[in-house]
């Protein structure tokens, strides 16, 4: 996959995906990164992207300009699927990430600024929310998309299984783990997980995501429930 990232800050992008998982994935040739300072596609002589907004009011606006020429030259025939990180757009979830990780080529643009001139909307194939709340700038909820993607592409991950056990994979969240020692400050791991009997340990883990699921988000056990039933 591609992944081009349009920013005001590379230098909040960078760290993250030369780092771990993201790092390995593009070792071994599975996402390629192209990390773009938009900044220099404004007709500014000074480089500025942002202007004051028409009728007033707080804050820069992000221009449409220097975004538009951005995509012109990095995505001229319109191949990737351009995503819009924006508070105001569809709340973003697992069913979307697996969704996005089945095409070729992604471009996002990080917002900054009051907001953005609206006549960019027209440019993005989707506007995507990581939440309801308002950062500073679009660069973590890009890194969230990415992360979240990128660690489900065909052999990114080295054991393919626990992509498919996560949370959210099937609408339950996921049991829980555990690893050595055996007892912590009087608190034993369950004898099942050391029984060896792999039936009995994916019947207790299915049996503890369930109940985990009904105690912490009833919304998402219900919608298991109902589809289950149907
Ligand atoms: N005034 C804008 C509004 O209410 O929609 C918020 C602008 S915010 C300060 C600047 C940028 O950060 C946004 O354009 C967007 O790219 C990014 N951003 C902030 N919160 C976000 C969220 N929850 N999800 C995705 N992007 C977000």
């Amino acid at each position: 996959m591609r992944i081009d990232i349009l920013t005001l800050f590379p230098e909040v992008i960078k760290p993250f995906i030369n780092a771990s998982i993201l790092h390995r994935a593009q070792q071994d040739g599975h996402v390629r990164f192209f990390v773009h300072d938009f900044r220099e596609y404004s007709e500014d002589k000074h480089r500025r992207v942002d202007d004051y907004p028409y009728g007033g009011g707080a804050g820069m606006v992000l221009k449409v300009e220097p975004v538009v020429n951005a995509l012109r030259g990095i995505d001229p025939d319109h191949e990737a699927v351009r995503i819009l990180m924006s508070p105001q757009g569809l709340v973003y979830h697992q069913k979307k990430a697996r969704t996005l990780a089945e095409n070729t080529s992604l471009l996002i643009l990080c917002g900054h600024y009051e907001g953005f001139d609206e006549r960019i909307r027209d440019y993005f194939d989707m506007e995507v929310s990581i939440g309801d709340y308002v950062l500073t700038g679009g660069e973590v909820p890009a890194l969230v998309v990415i992360d979240s993607v990128v660690r489900l592409l065909p052999g990114v991950l080295n054991n393919e299984a626990s992509a498919v056990e996560d949370s959210f994979s099937e609408p339950l969240l996921e049991y829980p783990h555990y690893t050595r020692p055996r007892t912590f400050e009087g608190k034993k791991v369950p004898d099942v997980l050391l029984s060896g009997d792999h039936a009995k340990i994916a019947a207790w883990r299915r049996e503890k995501a369930l109940e985990r699921t009904k105690k912490r988000r009833p919304d998402l056990y219900e919608a298991y429930r109902k589809k289950e039933n149907s």
